[in-house]
């Protein structure tokens, strides 16, 4: 028998992992004692992780698209001109993506997609997780920001939650990019 250094509690030494270093070859802490211990330290920091990725992400976000902004407010002109150009050359690419855009806004995600998108986030609020109340389909890029309505971009949310989110991308909010993180880039592989 031997007594766990974090519990305290009196165990059989097959409840100790094998440890080289130490005098009785096993470790101080029980084996639940550490696998509690390593589930604390991988929340710990996938909430580190995430934040800081988030405010990686969110600060080059914000570099290039004032970048973008300085460059096409300089050469509006040009850009213009080289676009109607593009156009009067060949229009039907453009008419073509145009009529895309418009069909894509009106949304093309199914029932049944729909359906499997709630029974993965067990009919709860993909932010708060509460189930009471209305589940409204959110998106995570908004609309206004290019986001699309398809499976991917798609989670259920309560209307409180999607009423503070409002037309916001989730990387400013820490709540919601915490939320939708593994979704969005495919984060969950980091655990
Ligand atoms: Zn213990
Ligand atoms: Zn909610």
């Amino acid at each position: 028998m031997k007594v766990c250094t974090k519990c305290k509690k009196s165990l059989h030494l097959d409840c100790f992992y094998y440890h080289k270093q130490s005098k009785d070859g096993r470790k101080s802490w029980c084996k639940k004692c550490c696998k509690d211990d390593t589930a604390k330290w991988r929340i710990q920091n996938r909430d580190r992780h995430i934040e800081y990725q988030r405010l990686y992400y969110m600060s080059h976000t914000i570099e290039y698209s004032v970048w973008h902004k300085n460059y096409r407010i300089a050469n509006l002109n040009r850009l213009q001109e080289s676009a109607r150009q593009r156009y009067r050359n060949n229009p039907i690419p453009y008419k073509i993506r145009s009529a895309q855009r418009r069909g894509r806004e009106i949304g093309s995600i199914s029932k049944v997609e729909w359906e499997a998108i709630l029974s993965l986030y067990e009919y709860k609020c993909a932010y708060c997780n509460s189930n009471d109340g209305v589940l409204e389909m959110e998106h995570i890029i908004p609309v206004s920001l290019g986001g699309r309505t398809e499976i991917n971009n798609m989670v259920p949310s309560c209307r409180s939650c999607n009423r503070k989110k409002g037309g916001k991308h989730p990387i400013c909010i820490s709540w919601a990019w915490k939320a939708v993180w593994g979704k969005l880039y495919g984060g969950m592989r980091y655990l």
